[in-house]
């Protein structure tokens, strides 16, 4: 795909800097990912490329354009760093340049982005990703980018109403399963055994962990919650329930007083048929 996409890159590649023009790019490169890593097609193209490690097509390209002028004119522009290498430099040297400063400004894109926040949560340094040589299997993909059988994207495709966790009552996401939820217990024990370490950022840890582990904690839930949310109905509109929907809330298994009553991120309020017996 690249080599067609980049066809004389170095004579209209600088135009990928334009909205307009960069978006059949990375709209081609979306699908494509997409299928590669397996990954929910909600997943946004930001995610998606940072689960693949892989930057956007439009900086590829202008990355390879800069590196071609470069290499013939001694000089390029490149996401407005002006890089000048000395004379004779090779190929691999502007390749290595260009690669460095086209991170840099997709570091930059990704702390400035607003989608994809669950993959920024757990990869905030594209530097560690891009040094992982991994391959992104489906079940890593869905955990990592929060799109897979999970409550909260459940509500998202809207399959689901309140996006809480079966077991615990509180937002169900890869965060929720990974640090706390019971339910994964055994997940969570056998990836420390492998080496897992929460202290630093998960990205480092997605070869660490065996992908037999990742499949069953991002397994999907949908039957469950089905079962959880045909014993719920809905009580009233939001607003009178605030007391219990602080964002502030431990991210804990509810004790039996709190657990009947639950705001809803969509704005509904449940009562537990069974806890209200
Ligand atoms: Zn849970």
């Amino acid at each position: 795909m690249l080599p067609v996409a980049t066809y004389a890159a170095e004579v209209w590649g600088h135009r990928c800097a334009v909205t307009r023009a960069a978006r059949p790019l990375d709209s081609a490169q979306r699908a494509c990912l997409t299928g590669i890593t397996g990954a929910y097609s909600t997943t946004s193209a930001p995610a998606l490329q940072v689960a693949a490690g892989v930057p956007p097509l439009s900086m590829a390209v202008q990355a390879l354009a800069a590196r071609r002028i470069g290499l013939e004119q001694g000089e390029a522009d490149l996401f407005g760093t002006h890089i000048v290498l000395p004379p004779g430099s090779t190929k691999a040297e502007w390749k290595a340049r260009a690669e460095q400063v086209t991170l840099e400004a997709w570091q930059r894109a990704w702390e400035a982005e607003s989608r994809g926040r669950t993959t920024f949560d757990f990869c905030p340094i594209l530097e560690e990703r891009v040094r992982l040589k991994i391959p992104m299997t489906p079940a890593r993909t869905q955990f990592f980018t929060g799109h897979g059988g999970f409550d909260c994207q459940l509500v998202r495709i809207g399959k689901a109403l309140a996006g809480l966790c079966p077991d615990c009552g509180v937002e169900d996401n890869p965060q929720h399963r990974l640090d706390n939820c019971p339910h994964f217990a055994n997940e969570r024990a056998e990836a420390q055994q492998a080496g897992l370490d929460r202290s630093r950022h998960l990205t480092l840890d997605l070869g660490t962990v065996p992908d037999a582990i990742w499949v069953r904690w991002s397994k999907d839930r949908t039957e469950e919650i089905k079962d959880m949310e045909a014993r719920l109905v809905p009580l009233e509109t939001s607003s009178s329930s605030s007391e219990d929907s602080d964002p502030d809330a431990p991210d804990s298994p509810p004790t039996p007083a709190t657990r009947p009553r639950r705001a809803c991120a969509n704005g509904i309020a449940y009562v537990d048929i069974d806890s209200s017996l």
